[in-house]
């Protein structure tokens, strides 16, 4: 199947109650760890591409590799979505080079300039028919080249989100209810902590997505910043000569209460990150003689895909919906 935009898969989730899962990539292990899961699953898949994994992989190479997946994976239908687009030029390039969805973040803007550039990269994206996913209010966090202090997030303002979707034409919203990029969502002043020490953060603002789906009835949500960070990974990190105390991301019975609404996809990429990484800091000290990369990538790979497994299964609710 070649690669196919998001209308189908979204129409599917918002009536079927479930989320489809974004997950970031950047090289042929990712790729194939989280295509192998989609494909064993039988779930639909959104492989997204930030700016970042285009200066680092290539524009090309990432393609290529999401077309290589799409044919070794006949079975499902896979989207190849660029991820925080900062520009129309950037959106642009992605649109002539082979994506099928784009996402224009100009969330940072105020809201008539928002809708302004928003509206331009739709209209250049269905001419081509490519899909767009747009952004309003900003989530706090790093991710890559996005970086949003604390103090300059900004939750959705509900009452906003008529005008801008009548206005720009845009696909799928992005809203800020809560989620946060990065392996470091929130400080430990902003949480609570369990019997175990473990942070616990503030909940989602389910209130903001009720008022978001009542003025938008039967439009496609979207959450970013949505890993879990995983303990079990930042534990296998953390003992293997790492040092990230305190990550914490966002429960994961949370994210599948906001799939079963009228969120449809769901980002998720520090989770994967964290799962490579624990996996080769581990295989590195427990085979220091070992210098094949196959050998620790192919662990990396494996754990990429158990993640990516679970997420399908237990959070997204996607699994068997291809
Ligand atoms: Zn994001």
């Amino acid at each position: 199947m070649p690669l196919v935009t998001t209308t189908e898969m979204f129409k599917k989730a918002y009536d079927g109650g479930y989320a489809v899962g974004a997950f970031n990539v950047n090289n042929m292990e990712i790729v194939q760890g989280i295509t192998e899961a989609a494909r064993e699953q039988h779930a639909p898949l959104i492989l997204q591409v930030s700016k970042g994994a285009r200066a680092y992989a290539n524009h090309t190479y990432l393609v290529k590799l999401v077309e290589a997946a799409a044919i070794e994976c006949p079975e499902i239908p896979i989207a190849l979505h660029l991820d925080h687009g900062p520009d129309f030029e950037t959106c642009k390039s992605c649109i002539d080079g082979g994506f099928t969805s784009v996402m224009i973040d100009a969330s940072s803007k105020p809201f008539a300039e928002n809708i302004e550039i928003t509206r331009k990269v739709v209209e250049y994206a269905h001419d081509h028919g490519v899909v767009v996913e747009a952004e309003l209010g900003s989530l706090a966090g790093v991710e890559d080249e996005v970086k949003v202090a604390a103090e300059d997030s900004s939750y959705t303002r509900p009452e906003e989100v008529e005008e801008f979707v009548s206005k720009t034409g845009c696909d799928s919203l992005a809203i800020a209810i809560g989620t946060s990029h990065g392996a470091y969502k929130f400080t430990a002043a902003q949480c609570t902590r369990n019997e175990k020490g473990i942070l616990v953060p503030p909940p989602l603002r389910f209130d903001i997505l009720e008022e978001v789906s009542k003025r938008l009835p039967g439009f496609p949500i979207v959450l970013h910043g949505s890993s879990s960070v995983p303990q079990e990974y930042v534990k296998m990190i953390n003992d293997n000569g790492g040092k990230m105390p305190d990550a914490v991301g966002i429960p994961e019975e949370q994210l599948r209460h906001a799939a079963s609404l009228s969120v449809c996809k769901i980002n998720i990429d520090s989770d994967l990150r964290l799962a490579m990484t624990g996996t080769i800091r581990q295989y590195f000290a427990q085979h220091p003689d070992h210098f094949d990369p196959r050998q620790y990538l192919s662990p990396a790979r494996a754990n990429i895909k158990a993640v990516v497994t679970h997420k399908l299964i237990d959070v997204l609710g996607c699994a068997g919906k291809a």
